[in-house]
């Protein structure tokens, strides 16, 4: 039998990550790695650890003791099911600059991986396809509208009043500014831009790539 497949997906916010992330990983039979939860969750620990967001060192010495885990979909902090609270708009404000250190970033690496080389996943982050699995079989980095990302996030939200998206275009312009020195795709990353391109049809493009490593 051949070796699980790991796939990256990478890109900004409101790209389509999770959703195409999720339905492929079903396609291929390997568990989801949604990265984004972990970065959160270690923000969540660093909000409870009263420790100061600004402080690299403080912040990575939480997320190494932190206790981060996903199972069915939820995250797990310290054996506590936290999906709820860290999608929440204390965490959101925060996860940027938490996540930015590159102290915190090495340390919640491991978590990362976990089982990547037993099961294979599709590894959904920023910087997964460069830094947490770089010798992916497929890395893919996907892109969309300012315009498209912001009706997305409004949706998802089910508040789609101009006001709101609005100060969605403004968050997700904010977060790529804070993301953008470790948003870069692979050297090898296959690009695609999800704006006019329906879920199954990206998912079908996708699987029979993962099929192939067409990014090798
Ligand atoms: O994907 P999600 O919106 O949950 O990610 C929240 C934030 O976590 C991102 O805006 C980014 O700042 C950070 N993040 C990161 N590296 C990742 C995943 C997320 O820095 N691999």
């Amino acid at each position: 039998m051949s070796a699980p497949r790991v796939v990256t997906i990478d890109g900004p916010g409101g790209a389509g990550k999770s959703t195409i992330a999720r339905a492929l990983a079903e396609r291929l039979g390997v568990p989801h790695v949604d990265t984004g939860a972990i970065y959160r969750a270690a923000t969540l620990a660093v909000l409870r650890a009263g420790a100061d967001p600004a402080d690299p060192a403080g912040c990575a010495l939480v997320a190494a003791e932190a206790r981060i885990d996903r199972a069915g979909g939820r995250t797990r902090l310290d054996g506590e099911d936290v999906e709820d609270v860290i999608r929440g708009a204390q965490v959101t404000g925060l996860v940027s600059q938490v996540s930015d250190h590159p102290p915190v970033r090495v340390a919640l690496l491991d978590a990362q991986r976990v089982g990547l080389r037993e099961h294979g996943g599709v590894v959904e982050g920023r910087d997964a396809g460069t830094a947490v699995a770089p010798d992916a079989d497929l890395k893919v980095w996907l892109t969309a509208s300012p315009e498209v990302r912001a009706a997305r996030r409004a949706a998802q939200l089910g508040e789609e009043s101009p006001e709101v998206r609005e100060r969605l275009a403004a968050d997700l312009a904010r977060r790529d500014a804070s993301d953008a020195l470790r948003m870069r795709p692979a050297e090898d990353a296959m690009v695609v831009d999800t704006s006019d391109r329906g879920v199954h049809e990206l998912v079908e493009q996708l699987w029979t790539a993962a099929q192939t490593g067409a990014s090798r």
